[in-house]
C-alpha cells in the first residue's frame, strides 16, 4: 500500500535542467521518532495514517507516495563569500508539493534521503543530532511566529552514519516549506547565462510567493522586504543562523537550513557559535549586512530580466538599498515592543540601545532580561545590577505614556527558547535511545510565551559548566 497525498508538483514541471529526478534511497529499519500532528492537520494529512508502517515508509524514503515526482534541486551559492557554481540538494529529495485544504502549497522534502548527483563527496545522509536540532529549532521558530520551514517528522533509519570518525545513528527529517527556492537557485542559472531558466524561475517564485509582484523588479523588492522583516525577527529573539550562505537564503522569506544555529544566552553583538565560522562572518550583529550582501547577489542575477542594463542596475540597486530603512523600522518596532512600547518612534531608539549596551557589558541573558521586564526580575540578570537600575528610571518615565506595556512585553518576550545546552542534552539522550527529554523540550517550545513552574529548568540560563560555546552541523 502506498499513501496518496494531494500533490501538484509545479517545480517538477520546469525543464529538466532545474533538477535531477531520483527516488530517495531506502533505509534499513525505519522507526518514527517524532511526528508533528498539528502540522499534518494543517497540510490536510491524516496524522494517524502517517504513523502507520506505510506512513513511516514514506517518511523514511522507503516508499514513494502516489503522485510524488521526487527530485534533487540544482542550485549554486556563495559559501562564506566563496563562489561555488554547483551545489544542489546533496542529501535531500523533494517529494513534491502538497496543496492544503485552504489552497496553500507546501514542499515536502526528505532531508538525509541518500546520495544524489549533487552529493560531491558526501554520503547523502543525516544523523540524529542535526535532525532533532532542526526539528526543535524550526518548530520553536514557528511558535514564535517567525517565517520558517517546518518539521513534519523525524525518523531513525537503523543505519550508522560516520561523522568525525564516529559512528552515529542515522535519521531523516521531513521538511515542509513554502518552497525550497534559494538565492542560490537564481545564481545557478545566472552563472550559466541561462536567461530562459531565470525567467521561468522568477515566474514560479512570483506565482508561489509574491502574486502581487509585476515582474522581476517588484519580485526583488518583495524578497528584500521579506528578508528585512525576517532578519529583524531573528535579532529580536537573539537568533544566530550561523550559515547565511546564499544557498541557505530562501526567496520566500522563510528561515531555512538550520545547521549550527543558536539562540544566544548572554547577550553580546559579536556572538558566534558555529564551529565552521572561523572569522565570525555570520556573527549576530553581522546578519543584517550579510542579508544585504546576499540580496545584492540576487539582484545581480535578475538584471538580465530587467531590460536596459544601466536602468536595471540603478533600479536593482535602489531596491536592495530599501532593505536598510525597512529593517530599521522593523527592528525598532520589535525592540520597542520588547520594552513595552506599542509603537516605538526613532526618539525611543537611544533608550533601547542603552539597555542593549548595558546587557552586553554585564553579560545579561538576552531572553531572561527582556522577559524579566515583565516580571520585574530583569535587574538580577545583570552582573552588576546597578547597570539596570540606572537605566530603569528613563524607561519607567517613558512607560507612563503607554496604555498596556505589560501585555505588549509579555507578547514580545518569550519565556522559553531552545537553549543550546538543553538541545544538546536532548540529542545526547536520544542517541542513547531515551527520547523523553526531546519530547518534553519539543512540547515546551510549542507554547514559548507561557511561564510554567514545571518547566523552570528549561527557562533557566545555563550554569557556567553547562554553557555551549560551539555548535556543529
Ligand atoms: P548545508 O551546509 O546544509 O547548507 O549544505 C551545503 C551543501 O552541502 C549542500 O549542497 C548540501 O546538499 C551538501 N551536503 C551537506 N551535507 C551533505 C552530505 N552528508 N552528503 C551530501 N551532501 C551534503
Ligand atoms: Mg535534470
Ligand atoms: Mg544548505
Amino acid at each position: 500500500m502506498t499513501m496518496t497525498l494531494p500533490f501538484d508538483n509545479s517545480y517538477a514541471r520546469l525543464p529538466e535542467r532545474f533538477f535531477a529526478r531520483l527516488d530517495p534511497a531506502p533505509v534499513r529499519a525505519p522507526a518514527l521518532l517524532a511526528l508533528n500532528r498539528d502540522l499534518a492537520l494543517r497540510l490536510g494529512l491524516d496524522p494517524d495514517a502517517l504513523a502507520t508502517p506505510e506512513g513511516v515508509a514514506m517518511l523514511s524514503g522507503n516508499a514513494v507516495p502516489a503522485g510524488a515526482a521526487p527530485l534533487a534541486q540544482a542550485y549554486a551559492g556563495h559559501q562564506f563569500g566563496g563562489w561555488v557554481p554547483t551545489l544542489g540538494d546533496g542529501r535531500a529529495v523533494l517529494l513534491g508539493e502538497i496543496v492544503a485544504p485552504d489552497g496553500a502549497r507546501f514542499d515536502l522534502q526528505l532531508k538525509g534521503a541518500g546520495q544524489t548527483p549533487f552529493s560531491r563527496r558526501g554520503d547523502g545522509r543525516a544523523w540524529l543530532g542535526p535532525v532533532l536540532r532542526e526539528y526543535l529549532v524550526s518548530e520553536a521558530m514557528a511558535a514564535f511566529g517567525v517565517p520558517t520551514t517546518r518539521a513534519l517528522a523525524a525518523v531513525a533509519t537503523g543505519e550508522v552514519v560516520v561523522r568525525d570518525a564516529m559512528g552515529r545513528p542515522g535519521a531523516v527529517l521531513t521538511r515542509v516549506a513554502a518552497s525550497h527556492i534559494r538565492v542560490g537557485t537564481f545564481q545557478y542559472f545566472a552563472a550559466r547565462g541561462d536567461t530562459e531558466a531565470l525567467s521561468l524561475l522568477a515566474d514560479q517564485v512570483i506565482a508561489r510567493h509574491y502574486p502581487e509582484a509585476q515582474g522581476p523588479l517588484e519580485l526583488l523588492r518583495a524578497v528584500v522586504a521579506a528578508q528585512a522583516r525576517l532578519i529583524a525577527a531573528w535579532m529580536a529573539l537573539g537568533f544566530i543562523h550561523g550559515v547565511m550562505n546564499t544557498d541557505n537564503m530562501a526567496v520566500s522569506g522563510e528561515t531555512i537550513d538550520y545547521g549550527p544555529c543558536a539562540f544566544m544566552d548572554a547577550y553580546h553583538p559579536s556572538t558566534v557559535f558555529s564551529s565552521i565560522d572561523q572569522y565570525g562572518r555570520y556573527a549576530y550583529a553581522n546578519q543584517p549586512q550579510i542579508a544585504v550582501w546576499n540580496l545584492a547577489q540576487l539582484a545581480t542575477c535578475l538584471l538580465p530580466l530587467m531590460g536596459d542594463r544601466d536602468a536595471a542596475i540603478e533600479a536593482a540597486t535602489a531596491a536592495v538599498n530599501e532593505f536598510v530603512p525597512l529593517y530599521q523600522t522593523e527592528w525598532l518596532a520589535r525592540f520597542g515592543r520588547k520594552i513595552g512600547l506599542a509603537a516605538a518612534t526613532p526618539e525611543d531608539q537611544p533608550l533601547i540601545e542603552s539597555l542593549l549596551c548595558r546587557m552586553a557589558s554585564e553579560r545579561a541573558d538576552f531572553t531572561r532580561s527582556f522577559r524579566g521586564l515583565v516580571t520585574g526580575t530583569a535587574r538580577a540578570e545583570f552582573a552588576e545590577p546597578l547597570a539596570f537600575d540606572t537605566w530603569a528610571p528613563d524607561w519607567q518615565a517613558r512607560l507612563a505614556r503607554e496604555a498596556d506595556p505589560q501585555a505588549v512585553m509579555a507578547a514580545a518576550n518569550p519565556v522559553r527558547i531552545p537553549r543550546n545546552h538543553r538541545v544538546e542534552e536532548a540529542i545526547a539522550a536520544a542517541v542513547e535511545g531515551e527520547l523523553a527529554p526531546f519530547t518534553r523540550l519539543s512540547a515546551a517550545l510549542a507554547d514559548p510565551f507561557a511561564a510554567d513552574p514545571a518547566l523552570a529548568d528549561l527557562e533557566a540560563a545555563p550554569r557556567p559548566h553547562e554553557i555551549v560555546h560551539r555548535t556543529f552541523c
